[in-house]
């Protein structure tokens, strides 16, 4: 997946918040932890090209294995039972687990990585263009990518309009208030 894993933490994450999920953090940290959670597994490219020189895939680093997104956000479900700000790890590695299913559409993923070295993906991107990522962009899968951004775009302007609405009831509130 190309630009969705931004767009998908976001409505990830909203849909969390809105549960509850985040305990007593404030909203607007719980969003910025899930959306790093969300990316955080591509962080390994820096280490693909400046250390390994494109040796391996990257999706065969440990940092895109499902088992270690999942030990995350276990260990935060299971801290978060005495201490609050443990949601935030909960966050953070749902976010990192939800980019790995994202990955699997058309990524290879080592969904039983370590015990199993096998690869699933659930389609196949046919390689008949270059550069190699128009193959990416040119296939079916990109269109489920721009709904995504498409989705998450319009969640965002809805919260950023009942946020201003909100905002505009408080002032109009606030001399009647003070009356
Ligand atoms: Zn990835």
């Amino acid at each position: 997946m190309f630009i969705a894993h931004l767009p998908a933490g976001y409505l990830l994450t909203r849909f969390l918040i809105g549960r509850g999920w985040h305990r007593a953090a404030p909203p607007g940290v719980a969003l910025v932890v899930g959306l790093a959670g969300a990316l955080a597994p591509d962080l390994d490219l820096f280490y693909f090209y400046f250390v390994d020189h494109r040796q391996t895939h990257h999706h065969h680093y440990w940092s895109h294995w499902p088992v270690a997104w999942l030990a995350v956000a276990v260990a935060g479900a299971a801290l978060a039972r005495r201490h609050n700000g443990a949601a935030l790890l909960l966050l953070f590695g749902l976010g990192g687990f939800a980019h790995l299913l994202l990955d699997t559409l058309v990524g290879d993923i080592w969904w039983l990585a370590p015990l199993v070295d096998r690869p699933f993906a659930l389609f196949t991107v046919p390689a008949r263009w270059r550069p190699w990522w128009l193959n990416f962009v040119l296939h079916w899968s990109f269109a489920v990518e721009l709904v995504l951004c498409a989705w998450a775009l319009w969640k965002w302007r809805r919260g950023k309009e009942a946020r201003a609405k909100e905002q505009k009831g408080g002032c109009r509130d606030q001399p009647r208030k003070s009356l």
